[in-house]
């Protein structure tokens, strides 16, 4: 077969970089290349933004994904959107209120794959039509476009009335499979799976909707569940899938919510006065870096993710 692949690269001045960080941020990779700034997986292109500003485009769609900024002036926003690819849309339903499709759906997210510190937390959400206009009017969206403060005020709410099955994954749970060579991709297909499937068997839910927010590929998606006994399959994937399905909304809610609880409980169980930062920054690095100087580097496998590069940059820091 014809290797399609091909890479493009561009320049990028301080503003746009900036612009490029927010507008891939939901789809960063944990490992980045040396001086790079950051690197994304989008839909077959990998994207990195070097600290020199050299702007990278590599795979099939490098051409069409590089075109949406390679026409831009520095204060532009962009002037395409990114393409979107849905895998399979039957039953996906038309759009109701807000732009959500409005169909009764299965949905589930996750949370804390980019944090160097605390968890991994997915949630499957089940969302009947009924249920819409409560969600609506509680402002339910995408957790990422929601303040923390709302989401502890929304959330409760939501898990009051919404079936669901949250499944959080300890540090010490990640840093042991990441050591059997299981990827951060299979180890959020696993813990999909799992939540979708307890939600099913749960709820006695006849065969609906299911929605996934997509991160890899649906081929690779099912390789990387296919040992497992209990499976849901037929999955309808979606990118973007928070913004346009109300239960996986719900998901990442009731995710982000429990990934804030946890980690709160995190510091209370290792005496961590500060609040524990999110993300991988700098200010991360600092942060472990004190936390390594008071309690010793054990205590990183109990509260971060070993396989991130900040590891590295913590022990520079000593
Ligand atoms: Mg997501």
């Amino acid at each position: 077969m014809a290797d399609k692949s091909l890479t493009v690269v561009l320049k990028a001045d301080a503003a746009l970089k900036e612009k490029l960080r927010a507008f891939y941020a939901d789809d960063f990779c944990d490992k980045v290349p040396q001086y790079a700034a950051f690197q994304a997986k989008v839909d077959d292109c990998t994207v990195t933004l070097y600290d020199s500003g050299k702007l990278m485009f590599q795979g099939k769609r490098a051409e069409e994904e590089s075109s949406i900024w390679s026409s831009l002036g520095a204060g532009e926003a962009p002037a395409k959107k990114k393409q979107e690819k849905t895998t399979k849309v039957s039953g996906a339903g038309k759009s109701g209120a807000d732009g959500f499709s409005d169909t009764t759906a299965v949905g589930s997210d996750e949370v804390g794959t980019g944090d160097f510190f605390g968890p991994i937390v997915v949630t499957a959400a089940y969302v009947r039509k009924e249920q819409f206009s409560f969600l609506c009017e509680l402002g339910v969206r995408d957790s990422k476009k929601l303040t923390d403060e709302k989401i502890m005020r929304i959330a409760p709410q939501i898990m009051e009335q919404i079936p669901h099955v949250t499944r959080v994954l300890s540090n010490p749970e990640y840093n042991e499979m990441r050591a059997r060579e299981i990827n951060m991709n299979q180890i959020k297909a696993l813990l999909h799976n799992e939540c979708l499937f307890r939600l099913l068997r749960d709820q006695k839910v006849e065969p609906i909707t299911v929605v996934v927010d997509q991160f890899e590929p649906p081929a690779a998606y099912y390789k990387h569940i296919a040992g497992e006994a209990n499976k849901v399959e037929d999955i309808c994937f979606m990118t973007k899938a928070e913004d346009k399905c109300l239960a996986v909304a719900c998901g990442s809610i009731i995710s982000r919510y429990t990934f804030l609880i946890e980690m709160k409980k995190l510091g209370e169980a290792y005496g961590i006065l500060e609040e524990i930062p999110f993300g991988a920054g700098v200010g991360v690095d600092a942060f472990g870096a004190e936390l390594v100087r008071e309690h010793g580097e054990e205590i990183l496998t109990k509260v971060a993710k070993m396989n991130f590069a900040n590891v590295e940059k913590v022990r520079q820091l000593l």
